[in-house]
């Protein structure tokens, strides 16, 4: 069974078929300006992610020299992290429709988080900034 998604307003779908990475949180300045709070994504093989988009809402933002952004220009849901060239894409985790089965499994950019909320305990895997082999 694909798991399934979509954005808040339902116009943009997302279908994979395949397998899911386990959620990492991001902190950093530009996951808590995008999102309001901060990011928690998983991430699959791009061949294996279908996308539904008949009216064309999707946008990208490009965030960094090498990555970018994609949300729906209806109703505005943060959506995918796209690293230039990668085989693999990032997909915000609370887009999904049905149980994932996921679990989170590390904290990045942690000396950038908010100062108002307090990251679980026990801790996962924390990193001060990207950790080794561990990116959006
Ligand atoms: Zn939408
Ligand atoms: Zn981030």
């Amino acid at each position: 069974m694909p798991d399934t998604g979509s954005c808040l307003c339902g116009g943009i779908g997302v279908e994979v078929d395949g397998p899911l990475r386990a959620v990492i949180n991001c902190h950093c300045r530009q996951c808590r300006k995008w999102t309001g709070h901060h990011v928690a994504a998983t991430a699959a093989r791009k061949q294996q992610v279908n996308l539904s988009d008949p009216e064309n809402l999707l946008r990208w933002y490009r965030s960094s020299e090498s990555a970018q952004r994609g949300f729906c220009s209806r109703c505005g849901s943060s959506l995918f992290w796209q690293r230039d060239g990668a085989e693999t894409l990032t997909i915000l985790a609370g887009i999904f429709d049905g149980p994932t089965g996921l679990e989170t499994e590390a904290e990045i950019y942690v000396k950038d988080k908010g100062d108002y909320y307090t990251l679980r305990h026990p801790p996962l895997v924390q990193y001060e900034e990207s950790g080794h082999n561990v990116s959006l």
